[in-house]
């Protein structure tokens, strides 16, 4: 009975880590294999690093999270400073959220992932939004540009949550939102870098960001050598499926033998 306890929890476990979701509806993505983070040039002023500082961070994110996944084509790089317009400094990221992020027109035009910090409080409700992310810049099914904007108002002293935060976890927000500059939603997987919430001192990513973001860009498997092709339907819902039906066959095995045993 433990041991079918046991292998009913993994079976449990292997449904759940089909959670990821996705910040399209209709599962945009990066058309390459690489993609640049960049970062605006204009002064982060107030936050305790420097414009620089950010960038290297930023890559530092990349590198210990979204580049490690072995299933996955993405790699994502450090990029430039870039000069941008003040919008990106002051605007609004989106004039509309009811139905996704309607992009403001000023920012639309931005190519590759563009972290700025911006100080237009209709972005950041509370001192504690961190930052927001959206695909500002979508062809089809391809994103061509997203903009990261970090939380960059003057609060009064200690109230800023981003400011606040251990460079670690800082480290951990910007690889969160750059899971949504290439197209992730959030998981409710509490343990995924894309949990909504307390994503603080995260190590490594959880087994549903690594399920999003090879759903997104899956590394095509060599058809020579007589490998079997990769096909993203089965994996998108092979595991779920496989899993419910050892679970029926488990649980069907299980009452036949307690049926024998009661006969016999
Ligand atoms: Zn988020």
């Amino acid at each position: 009975m433990v041991k079918f306890t046991l292998i009913l929890s993994f079976l449990m476990t292997g449904l759940n880590t089909m959670a990821f979701t996705l910040n399209t509806n209709f599962a945009a993505a990066f058309p390459g294999e690489e993609v640049s983070v960049n970062l605006a040039t204009h002064d982060c002023s107030n936050l305790p690093y420097t414009n620089d500082e950010i960038l290297s961070m930023a890559t530092e994110g990349v590198n210990k999270f979204w580049n490690k996944v072995s299933t996955s084509k993405l790699k994502i790089r450090r990029g430039q400073h870039v000069s941008v317009s003040s919008d990106f400094e002051s605007g609004a990221l989106c004039t509309s959220n009811t139905n996704g992020c309607v992009a403001n027109p000023a920012l639309s035009g931005q190519s590759q992932i563009l972290i700025s910090c911006n100080s237009n409080s209709t972005n950041f409700s509370s001192s504690g939004v961190l930052a927001v992310t959206a695909n500002v810049n979508t062809s089809g099914v391809d994103i061509i540009g997203s903009v990261i904007l970090l939380n960059n108002i003057d609060y009064s002293p200690g109230e800023s949550a981003l400011s606040n935060l251990s460079r670690e976890s800082f480290i951990s927000v910007l690889a969160h939102e750059i899971g949504h500059a290439v197209g992730l939603g959030h998981s409710p997987v509490k343990d995924s870098l894309m949990y909504y919430a307390n994503i603080s001192n995260r190590v490594s990513l959880g087994e549903d960001d690594m399920d999003g973001i090879t759903y997104l860009y899956p590394r095509e498997q060599p058809t020579s050598c007589g490998s079997v092709a990769y096909i993203q339907d089965d994996y998108k819902g092979g595991k779920p499926i496989a899993s419910l039906l050892l679970l029926i066959g488990l649980i069907t095995l299980s009452l036949k033998t307690r049926k024998k045993a009661l006969l016999s």
